[in-house]
């Protein structure tokens, strides 16, 4: 009974309902279903070029050709991805209240095509890029169409300095949106971890600020010994039906 997929749809609606503040924190594994692979799975198809290591700043600075031909490619393709069916669920779930907000590691801004309102994105995002010398910030398009003509690096407009996306990258601090995080996670009594394996830091020390803890992940994670619930299966199923739940039992 207690590991029926059923029964633990109707435990976790039953812990977001009765929840005072309920957080979501999600990874690589929410946007698989949007054909975006994990970096970091070893059948993932950017494994070869290794996509973390182009994309550090040291190789922004010391080999931008590198930088703007390999993990720079990555950054140009998930702009044409689109939210899936478990994106979707957490917006309306958002929408009726029953979730505060989103801290994501993904850089692929598939919560905010789904309308989610309040995303913190710790690792950054791909909507805009900045000058690394003026600070100015542009369009993501600006780069890439200087990029896609030749421009390598791509220079700011103003002041003729190196552009660069708003992602986070090795060498780089953790940006605000993670203090601010940390913050809304300080009052947080559930908090839903989807498709995280809870092993990239400091991220992974995010589950300790909250009391309840429900895990959808496929593989198993550091916290699992803590959670409520744990899913095994796609987040876009299990968060449709978690959805479902919610409704009916509001309709109760
Ligand atoms: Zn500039």
């Amino acid at each position: 009974m207690k590991n029926n997929f059923n029964y633990k749809i109707l435990e976790t609606a039953q812990l977001i309902i009765n929840s005072k503040k309920t957080f979501v924190l999600t990874g690589a594994g929410m946007s698989t279903e949007s054909g975006i692979p994990d970096f970091r799975s070893d059948t993932g198809y950017y494994q070869k070029m290794d996509p973390v290591n182009a994309l550090s700043k040291d190789v922004l600075l010391s080999n931008p050709k590198r930088f703007y031909s390999e993990g720079y490619k990555i950054l140009e393709d998930l702009n044409d991805k689109k939210p899936n069916e478990g994106h979707l669920a957490l917006a309306e779930l958002e929408e009726m209240k029953y979730i505060s907000g989103i801290i994501t590691q993904n850089i692929d801004n598939l919560h905010t095509k789904a309308g989610s309102k309040n995303v913190y994105e710790v690792h950054g995002e791909t909507r805009r890029v900045h000058c690394m010398k003026c600070g100015s910030s542009f369009e993501f398009k600006v780069m890439q169409d200087k990029v896609n003509s030749g421009q390598i690096p791509p220079k700011c407009d103003k002041c003729s300095g190196i552009l660069r996306p708003n992602v986070v990258m090795f060498g780089d601090m953790m940006p605000e949106d993670f203090q601010l995080a940390v913050r809304e996670l300080e009052s947080t009594e559930l908090l839903i971890v989807i498709g995280s394996s809870l092993t990239v830091a400091p991220v992974n020390y995010l589950p300790q600020y909250v009391e309840k803890l429900i895990i959808i992940n496929n593989t198993p994670t550091p916290e699992d010994n803590n959670a409520e619930v744990i899913f095994r299966e796609q987040a876009g199923t299990v968060l449709q039906n978690i959805l479902k739940e919610v409704k009916r039992l509001n309709d109760l």
